[in-house]
């Protein structure tokens, strides 16, 4: 992924970043600047009733806390307190706000009030910096107290001893810089959700996360969201709980610099295994969280592992950014490495290994608002990218919506059709189909008119139109046209033109596309879709079309190819009466029916007379016409009710459920009749053609139509003996 660079937006904003780290450089140096009223102080370690002596800091100025065990620690101050001046201040011994369970300074009939990290007493003011220990005013010359300090988090305590009005500048500077720390975060926090609501972009819930974990993290480290109402309760966890959101923000930062780098996209597997640190780093807070007695031996340098993995995968990550050109990454790589390096500064000094210097003790702070505030900047600079994105992703939705929705009307179409044509007769299945397709395509392909035009298909002409009014007005433009789109169907593939309405020419502009039917020639055909306005259709609306159109002609091509194939299976292909198969299994059914109620039945046995000889005089086509006209004719006089069947070469045979022998013989007359006077042409000449008949009733002895079958061939023969051209009935002695 490359965003989109902006020089001119991203100066200002390192401008104005610039600005920002200059006010905030000239707080930190104004808040910490060195006090030199100090009074040297020498430590001395004092052992506790198990021999264990605590340990002092390489120079000997602090007394380093194990963080490991509840057990005191003592340590003997030694110094001397100048004369008091004129201005009769107090005396102040004064340690650097480390997170400690208890502290106390004592002597020999004095004793300090007991002061805690976690419970900050009402008289150490708001947001205070450190532990502020008023000595007595009788105290001056010499002087040696005890400390006397007690759990906590592993940290150095390094005594001072401050004039009064020295503290209280320190303490108001501290807490002048703290609030703004803490203000800033807050606002960018406000910001974060205002940025969510304005992009809907997951990143900004992260950047919210990420300020609010920050905010916690800072206040919980200086000792000061105890002091917040309802906050209290938090400091039931102690040391734990800053471990806690230590872990909570460096997982959220690692979330937050993984979406603003938009690394999901480049470096998806690597992503993945971020993905699992988090949730580690996760687990491993709410493992803090359950405050575990004695845990911290093992958790704190975890967690303090586990925070460097973080600051080092949030660097390698926001650089990757950087050198992929992402807007204002460059900024927020260096301070995102500032920020690392002032932290383990800090915990350096809280350690004991670094002077207590204040721009150590708030640089890291600092460094984080400044970095949040760049990241804020960056993301503000982004929200435009971020709405395109989610612009881009609305549409791909609504686009696969529209995909589904398509596919499932094709298939609808599908089983509709074929539900459908298969109970048509053969000449409805054409016009069915095309008033089915464009029943299923105009909701997916918007037109103002439709038209689907077939000429030759299945042997009709076929003319389909939406709305159906305008059938007569489309039919006839399409007579003019006729030429033309028949050359566009000829070309096989969808095209559009503008042109203007056909039914009102006055009409503004419309698109008319076509869209050829792939009908085999000497057929062809189109469908035609009229849409006001030059736009016209996409492309995939054609194809759309194309497809619904194929899977039409494909349905009504299957429908018809059944019923042929029921049809060459039933009838006689030349005469199109039934054929024999046919007629043999309505003999056996008619034979039962007869027999279950008790009603006659009787058969014609028909052969042509003399057909040898139209065949070799006229020729064998001549034949196959006279076949053909007298089968019609059979049929016509056979009237309703009646089954007629080409039972052999030029033989056919008559079926007449419930008619005795006497009605047999007149309808037998009938079709003799009507044969001998039938009007058969053949190249000019008019062809004369007889048949004899034979006819037998079915006798009650006779339960399978062979026997009676036989009978009618019997009279038939007896018909041909009897000169050709009559009706005979078989006697019952032909049984
Ligand atoms: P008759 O029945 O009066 O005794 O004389 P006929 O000439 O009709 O004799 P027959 O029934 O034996 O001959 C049947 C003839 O019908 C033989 C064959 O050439 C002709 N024929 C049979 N089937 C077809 C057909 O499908 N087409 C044509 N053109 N001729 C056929
Ligand atoms: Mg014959
Ligand atoms: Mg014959």
């Amino acid at each position: 992924m490359t965003h989109p660079q902006s020089p001119h937006h991203e100066s200002l904003f390192a401008a104005g970043m610039a600005v920002l780290l200059c006010l905030f450089a000239a707080a930190v140096v104004g808040a910490t600047r060195m006090v030199s009223e100090d009074v040297a102080v020498t430590l001395q370690a004092l052992s506790d009733e198990q021999g264990h002596v605590p340990r002092l800091s390489g120079d000997g100025s602090a007394l380093l806390i194990p963080g490991t065990q509840a057990a005191p620690t003592t340590a003997r101050l030694r110094f001397t307190l100048p004369p008091t001046g004129a201005d009769q201040a107090r005396w102040v011994v004064w340690f650097g706000r480390s997170p400690v369970d208890s502290l106390r300074l004592g002597q020999a009939g004095w004793s300090s009030p007991e002061r805690d990290f976690y419970h900050p007493a009402a008289e150490e003011g708001v947001l205070p910096t450190g532990y502020a220990f008023p000595l007595p005013s009788t105290l001056s010359g010499d002087v040696a107290i005890d400390l006397h300090a007690r759990g906590g988090m592993r940290s150095a305590l390094r005594p001072r001893v401050l004039r009064e009005n020295t503290v209280m500048r320190i303490e108001q500077r501290g807490a002048a810089l703290t609030g703004v720390i803490y203000a800033s975060l807050f606002m960018l926090a406000l910001l974060a959700l205002a940025l969510f609501s304005a992009a809907r972009d997951r990143t900004f819930l992260a950047f919210f996360g990420y300020c609010v974990l920050a905010l916690l993290l800072l206040a919980a480290g200086n000792g000061h969201l105890y002091q917040l109402p309802g906050f209290g309760v938090l400091s039931a966890w102690r040391a734990q709980g800053i471990w806690a959101f230590g872990l909570m923000f460096s997982a959220m930062t690692l979330q937050t610099l993984q979406r603003y780098a938009g690394a999901r996209v480049t470096m998806p597997r690597a992503m993945h295994v971020i993905d699992r640190y988090c949730i580690g780093l996760t687990v491993l807070a709410a493992v803090c969280l359950l405050g575990l007695p004695g845990a911290g031996v093992v958790i704190q340098p975890v967690a303090t592992l586990a925070w460097i993995g973080a600051a080092i995968g949030s660097i390698l990550l926001i650089f990757d950014a950087a050198r992929r050109h992402v807007p204002m990454a460059w900024p927020i790589a260096l301070l995102t490495a500032l920020t690392t390096v002032a932290a383990l500064l800090s915990e350096l000094m809280m350690r004991g290994y670094l002077e207590p210097l204040a721009w150590v003790r708030y640089g890291y702070q600092v460094a984080l608002v400044v970095t949040a505030a760049v990241l804020g900047v960056g993301l503000v600079s982004r929200i435009g990218e971020y709405r395109d994105q989610r612009d881009r992703e609305r549409v791909a939705r609504a686009d696969s919506e529209r995909r589904m929705r398509r596919e499932a009307a094709r298939n609808e179409l599908g089983t509709a059709l074929q539900a459908r044509l298969r109970t048509l007769a053969a000449g409805d299945i054409e016009w069915s189909a095309f008033r089915m397709l464009l029943d299923a395509l105009l909701p997916q392909v918007p037109a103002d008119n439709a038209a689907v035009l077939a000429y030759g298909y299945h042997g009709h002409d076929v003319l389909v139109t939406e709305p159906v009014t305008r059938k007569q007005a489309v039919h006839d433009t399409l007579a003019k046209r006729g030429l033309v789109l028949k050359r566009l169907a000829a070309l096989a593939m969808p095209l559009q033109q503008p042109g203007t309405s056909a039914t009102n020419p006055a009409d503004s502009l419309i698109t008319e596309a076509v869209i050829p039917l792939p009908i085999r020639s000497p057929g062809w055909g189109v469908l035609l879709l009229e849409r006001a306005g030059p736009e016209g259709f996409t492309s995939e609306e054609l194809a759309l079309a194309g497809e619904f159109i194929r899977l039409t002609l494909m349905h009504a091509d299957q429908a018809l190819a059944a019923i042929n194939l029921r049809r060459s299976a039933e009838l006689d292909a030349l005469t199109g009466t039934f054929n024999r198969r046919t007629i043999d299994q309505w003999l056996t059914r008619s034979f039962s029916d007869a027999m279950s109620r008790g009603e006659p039945l009787s058969v014609l046995f028909v052969d042509l007379d003399h057909f040898k000889t139209i065949n070799d005089r006229l020729g064998h086509a001549c034949g196959d016409h006279c076949l053909r006209e007298i089968s019609a004719a059979l049929r016509t006089a056979l009237g309703e009710g009646n089954l007629l069947a080409r039972y052999g070469g030029e033989e056919f045979i008559g079926v007449l459920p419930g008619h005795g022998g006497a009605a047999a013989r007149v309808i037998g007359e009938q079709l003799r009749a009507a044969v001998e006077n039938a009007d058969i042409e053949w190249e000019g000449q008019s062809v004369r053609v007889t048949v004899s008949v034979g006819v037998a009733t079915r006798l009650d002895s006779e339960t399978a139509p062979a026997a009676t079958i036989d009978r009618a061939d019997k009279a038939l023969y007896a018909a041909k003996r009897g000169g050709r051209n009559c009706v005979q009935v078989a006697p019952a002695i032909f049984a």
